[in-house]
């Protein structure tokens, strides 16, 4: 996407924001702290401008974010609550996803009313179902985007949406040490400390919020990792049994697939995650030569170059027939590591 055609969108969707007053605003299902943080940040950006704002996602804030939530609120999914949202509304804002399929139960109320639709996202996979769709997959959070926008509109960044952009930002680049953290990121996560960030009592409270049974979890996964594609691979799992043993949820499993990053030689790493017996959550990781979205897109599936995922109905087993074949060629097909101390 060009720079002009950004600005472009970008001018459509300040005027579509100036155009509207009751604004619903919704993300993907299993929202993650840069869904969660840039909802809030958005609502708070809105209500600054006198408008009224309500939050809705499919499905329920992780506990990690509940302190983030509160300050929405985020409502969760009832078919009743919905349908009184949607009829209220007179503007949808989608955030961190551009598939209409992402928002899960809130898609079909879309086509039962007459609301206009804009989406905020930095995701590379899109089908841009908005009047206006500000999609820049080269920022690292959809926080970027609306922290831009924010200050595009004049708006002030009070300590309370600079927290949340920070949640967006700092999770969605693994706290700064994936590949999509770039000097753009840093220069706002300075630009958000500026603006009252405490980057600890953040980090605590989003990070210091796991149940014991996650890390026993994420133990027995780690424990039994397997290794393919001659050390190239790392392929985890879990089932079904040790999330209803550790009492754990779906969104326990984050931060599992980021583990395996740290063995020498790794190039991407796949866990193969089964909440309920037959649904399949796969997640990619690469450790930045392999792009794994196209493993993923061709499935159903999308997300980022180096971070993707897919849900898939059938085994475990099934699922890694599916997906490992593609992704072993993909290893297969990279060429040799450039020998230590040959820095470029
Ligand atoms: P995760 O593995 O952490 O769930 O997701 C990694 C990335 O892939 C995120 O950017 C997420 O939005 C995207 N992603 C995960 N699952 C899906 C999916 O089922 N469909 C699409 N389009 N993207 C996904
Ligand atoms: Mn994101």
């Amino acid at each position: 996407m060009s720079v002009q055609a950004a600005s472009a969108d970008r001018t459509a969707l300040h005027a579509f924001l100036a155009a509207h007053q009751r604004f619903l605003l919704t993300t993907h299902v299993n929202p993650d702290g840069d869904a969660i943080g840039s909802e809030i940040a958005f609502a708070r950006m809105l209500r600054a401008m006198g408008k009224d704002v309500r939050i809705l996602n499919d499905s329920p804030t992780p506990h990690a974010f509940a302190w983030l939530a509160a300050h929405g609120p985020v409502e969760v999914y009832d078919e009743t609550l919905a349908e009184a949202c949607f009829a209220e509304a007179d503007a949808l804002v989608v955030l961190d996803t551009s598939n209409r399929q992402r928002i899960g139960r809130l898609a079909p109320h879309i086509g039962r009313h007459v609301i206009s639709v804009a989406i905020v996202d930095h995701h590379a996979t899109h089908d841009g179902f908005g009047q206006v769709n500000v999609v820049e997959p080269d920022c690292a959070a959809a926080a970027v985007l609306v922290f831009e926008l924010m200050r595009e509109a004049g708006i002030a960044i009070d300590p309370i949406a600079a927290e949340a952009l920070y949640v967006g930002l700092s999770t969605d680049t693994g706290d700064f040490r994936y590949s999509n953290t770039d000097a753009r990121a840093l220069h706002m996560a300075a630009a958000l400390v500026e603006c009252g960030v405490h980057v600890s009592r953040v980090v605590q409270r989003v990070e210091q919020s796991a149940p014991a049974g996650r890390l026993r979890m994420h133990g027995e996964a780690l424990a039994a990792l397997e290794l393919r594609s001659g050390g190239q691979l790392v392929v985890l799992e879990v089932g079904p049994e040790q999330f209803v043993r550790h009492g754990l949820v779906g969104a326990d499993t984050e931060g599992l697939v980021d583990r395996p990053r740290s063995i020498e030689g790794v190039e991407a790493v796949a866990l193969f995650s089964e909440v309920e017996a037959g649904k399949v959550k796969v997640s990619l990781r690469s450790t930045g030569r392999v792009a794994v979205d196209g493993v993923c897109s061709r499935h159903g599936g999308g997300g980022h170059v180096h971070a993707a995922g897919v849900q898939m109905r059938g085994t475990r087993e099934q699922a890694r027939e599916r997906i490992l074949p593609h992704l072993e060629q993909l290893l297969a097909e990279l060429p040799p590591r450039p020998t230590e101390g040959a820095h470029a």
